[in-house]
This record gives C-alpha cells, structure tokens and sequence, in this order.
C-alpha cells in the first residue's frame, strides 16, 4: 500500500507531497526535502516522530 505524507502537515503552506511503497520510503523524500528545500540540517527526534504521525496510507481510487 503506497504511503503518503504532505510536507504542509509538517511545515505549513508547503506544496510538497512525498509517496513511497513503505514508511521509510517517505520518510527518506521527505528528510530528504526538509534539509534541500527548508534548510534544516538535521532531522531531530521530535521531527522524525512528527514525520511518522503524519504518513498515511494513500486510499487506492478505482482507475
Ligand atoms: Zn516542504
């Protein structure tokens, strides 16, 4: 089941959506996107369980 995390859940006002087959998929793009695109060198705990709370998994819409 892909995963999902919007960044404006994390940082408000941003447009960034990070997917991923797995948890830590997500959270790689969007650690990844945190320190490129927010200038935040480093992930802290507080932020990685920030980041876990806010992955959900996407609901599959019939194509
Ligand atoms: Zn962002």
């Amino acid at each position: 089941m892909p995963k999902t995390l919007r960044c404006t859940d994390l940082i408000p006002g941003c447009d960034f959506v990070a997917r991923g087959q797995s948890e830590d998929e997500v959270i790689a793009r969007i650690a990844e996107h945190i320190r490129t695109k927010h200038r935040l060198r480093a992930i802290t705990p507080e932020i990685l369980k920030q980041i876990r709370a806010s992955v959900y998994e996407e609901k599959v819409t019939a194509a």
